[in-house]
């Protein structure tokens, strides 16, 4: 029996004693977690940090906020996500109890990517302890030192039977996918989504898919160019790029383009100084293979800001690049890095037309001061998320649900919505043996009714 089926099994075995099914058990679990993340704080920075060069505020904003902001919503509704939730009843079931009942799924398998590895590792763990049920949590291997201190630590705040952390690399989570699960949590990139999806089929396991894809970002001619080009910049170029939801390019009509461009280089020039790679607050390439994958997306252009690079350190300038061909493979695939197109359309209505023939997006952002056009580009296009007048916001909202559409991935969670998605609602109808009588007229035969009529 390989390790991968011993924990599973492990796991499978304890959530069968029933231990997950008081919600005492699963507040007490979740408090443990709550105390892992602030005992471990610096641990978890200094981790970041060497696989990201994230800075500490960094993490402290983009991994544990959010996620203990989760776990404390948690705690304090899970009685009320628990109860059975009665619903409408009509005449033929006036007088019985009838009522929804989230149950826990059983052994949900988390496999997290590395871009964001504590909060997409551990906010769908959230859900799945708060819901009950046993999971199995396999971080990515590229952030390594990430996801070594979770195996190391994690056992010794949670039950270590039912939450076991399995790391490796693409062998590993293969043979975890050849084994059975209840639920399979995917974060991380459409193709492997695509293999992780099949594997679940073949045990008919359904699958909550976070995924990425090329999130479109247009400033309108006349909005606020200079504000919304500091919130762009902000999110295009933090964890050098690398966030499922960054703005992958920006839309724009030409008379703009310059000053668009000039917004972002003063931005840049405010946030990491003139030269970002001694900036603090500047991120690196998680590793070599992403490094020369997005150099070679620049291939054959001359960015008008950025451009530099030094391989020894993984580092990318924040680089931006105007009038780039709609079909340039800059625009095939999801960028993923430092790198910031900008593509000019006619007008508003040209640039839904350009959302529209591509995959539906992860997210949407409009900059847009007027609010007839915001509604109507809302309207006429679709993401897995909209933020207006900023970016990356709505994900930081844990009462919206977070999660893709089409090629950008299916489920939502955050907050009660991972809760929803790892439980199994069931339809519950209970009535007494009495009242026989009015069950008559659905009992055959039916000459026998003809006749009482
Ligand atoms: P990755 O390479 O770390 O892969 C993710 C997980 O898949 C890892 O645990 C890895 O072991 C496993 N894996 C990789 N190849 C596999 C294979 N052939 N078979 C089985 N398992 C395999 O991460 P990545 O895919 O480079 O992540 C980046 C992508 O993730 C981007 O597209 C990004 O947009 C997306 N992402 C989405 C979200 C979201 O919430 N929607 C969040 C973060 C990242």
């Amino acid at each position: 029996m390989s390790r991968e089926q011993l924990v599973v099994q492990r796991a499978r075995k304890s959530f069968q004693t029933g231990r997950t099914k008081p919600l005492e058990f699963r507040i007490h679990q979740l408090k443990s977690l709550l105390r892992f993340i602030s005992d471990r704080r610096r641990d978890i920075a200094e981790a970041v940090k060497k696989d990201l060069g994230k800075s500490e505020h960094g993490t402290e904003l983009f991994e544990t906020l959010g996620l203990e902001g989760d776990i404390k919503l948690a705690v304090e509704k899970l009685a009320e996500w628990a109860a059975p939730r009665p619903v409408e009843k009509n005449l033929l079931t006036i007088s019985d109890e009838v009522y929804v009942q989230p149950e826990p799924l059983g052994v949900v398998l988390i496999i997290g990517a590395w871009n964001y590895p504590w909060a997409v590792t551990l906010q769908p763990l959230v859900g799945a302890i708060a819901a009950g049920n046993a999971a199995v949590l396999k971080p990515s291997e590229l952030s390594e030192y990430s996801s070594l201190l979770l195996r190391a630590l994690l056992p010794r705040y949670l039950d270590k039977d039912l939450y076991p952390v399995v790391t490796g690399g693409v062998s590993e989570t293969q043979e975890l996918l050849r084994l059975r699960f209840d639920h399979i949590f995917y974060t991380g990139s459409s193709t492997v989504g695509k293999l992780v999806m099949a594997a679940a089929a073949r045990n008919l396991t359904p699958v909550t898919l976070e995924l990425g894809g090329k999130s479109p970002c247009y400033i309108d001619k006349d909005c606020d160019i200079r504000i919304a080009c500091r919130r762009i910049t902000w999110g295009k170029f933090v964890n050098c790029g690398q966030t499922c939801i960054a703005p992958d390019y920006i839309l724009c009509e030409p008379c703009i383009q310059g000053r668009v461009v000039e917004c972002i280089r003063q931005t840049l020039l405010e946030f990491y100084g003139a030269d970002p790679k001694c900036s603090a607050d500047y991120g690196r390439i998680i590793n070599q293979h992403h490094f020369n994958r997005v150099m070679s997306l620049m291939e054959g252009y001359t960015p008008v800001v950025g451009g530099q690079s030094d391989a020894s350190q993984r580092y990318i300038a924040p680089t931006v690049l105007k009038d780039v061909p709609p079909h340039s493979r800059l625009m095939q695939e999801e960028i993923f890095g430092p790198l910031l197109p900008i593509v000019t359309v006619s007008d508003m209505d040209d640039a839904i037309r350009f959302i529209s023939e591509r995959e539906k997006p992860l997210a949407l952002y409009i900059f847009c001061s007027d609010k007839k056009a915001i509604k109507r580009m809302i309207e006429e296009t679709t993401s897995g998320g909209v933020t207006v007048n900023d970016v990356m916001m709505h994900y930081t909202l844990n009462s919206l649900p977070f999660g893709g559409v089409g090629q950008s991935g299916m489920g939502r969670y955050h907050g009660k919505h991972t809760f929803d998605q790892l439980s199994h609602q069931r339809a519950c109808l209970v009535r007494s043996l009495g009242m026989e009588s009015v069950n008559l007229a659905r009992y055959p035969p039916q000459d026998r009714r003809r006749a009482r009529r």
